[in-house]
């Protein structure tokens, strides 16, 4: 639907924003909050020893050239986010 849609762009931002929206109210009445980072290059970087390395979108598993570091690709991005200094 969203391929062939004129509107595919604006209907994709408004099922992002109601989902944040959700989000941030499910936060709030836990009592926590939602924090929006950036996460271009959160796959890339090693968590242990902050090298980049570059894999296909395909490839799962983060696997670091120079310290050894094996983790699974999205669990390291999470990492990373979580290491960030402006997450509070
Ligand atoms: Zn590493």
């Amino acid at each position: 639907m969203l391929e062939t849609s004129q509107n595919a762009k604006h209907k994709q931002d408004a099922a992002w924003s109601c989902f944040l929206d959700l989000l941030e109210y499910k936060a709030d009445l836990h009592g926590t909050h939602v924090e929006k980072v950036e996460p271009e290059g959160t796959t890339k970087e090693c968590v242990v020893c902050g090298v980049k390395t570059v894999n296909l979108l395909w490839v799962r598993k983060h696997s670091c050239p120079a310290c050894g570091n094996q983790d699974d690709r999205d669990l390291n991005a999470a990492k990373n986010i979580l290491n960030e200094d402006s997450i509070t």
